[in-house]
């Protein structure tokens, strides 16, 4: 697994190789120019968003364009066209994309691997986690500090952050998990 930092807001984006592809984990700003020197095959290649928010989403239309699926929760999607996804907070133009596949709680094979899917609103409505070889990714709802992301944005829920993080810590043991940012 190899970890890539966007320059914009210090967001974190994951590469997964797999025998069969490779999964991207939310592709912030700039992480398509970094990412590709690694896919040889963008059409083996599928995007996982942990939500819609422009600095985990930015760069997906980009890969998204080189052949490459997205896959994400359908509670997210009205974000990728509206205000919600926060690109006008930076000044930034979000590409906007048609996802290819809709998460839903449960498991999905992609690029030949299982990858778990547990619905994990608070954050966004549609904010999902994803356990994936062993290794956990949280987005926004679990930091690797033990904090959790904000809920004062379109979508947020702070009843339904308190209850995702009691589903989702009952199956993460602490610091064996990757958060969508530095901490
Ligand atoms: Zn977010």
């Amino acid at each position: 697994m190899q970890t890539f930092i966007s320059s914009c807001l210090q967001e974190k984006s994951y590469l997964l190789t797999t025998p069969k592809g490779y999964i991207v984990i939310d592709p912030g700003v700039g992480i398509f120019e970094q990412m590709k020197l690694y896919i040889k095959d963008m059409s083996t290649c599928v995007v996982l968003l942990t939500h819609v928010h422009f600095d985990h989403a930015f760069d997906a239309c980009a890969f998204q364009k080189h052949g490459a699926k997205i896959a994400v929760h359908k509670l997210d999607e009205k974000n990728i066209f509206s205000k919600a996804n926060l690109s006008f907070t930076m000044g930034l133009p979000f590409a906007k994309f048609v996802p290819d596949i809709f998460l839903q709680e449960g498991i999905i094979h992609i690029a030949g691997e299982t990858v778990t899917v547990v619905h994990t609103p608070g954050h966004t409505q549609g904010s999902c986690c994803f356990y994936i070889q062993n290794t956990w990714f949280t987005g926004d709802t679990l930091f690797e500090d033990g904090g959790c992301g904000r809920t004062d944005f379109p979508g947020g829920n702070e009843e339904d952050m308190q209850r995702s993080l009691k589903k989702i810590k009952k199956r993460i043991d602490a610091g064996t998990f990757y958060a969508g940012h530095l901490s």
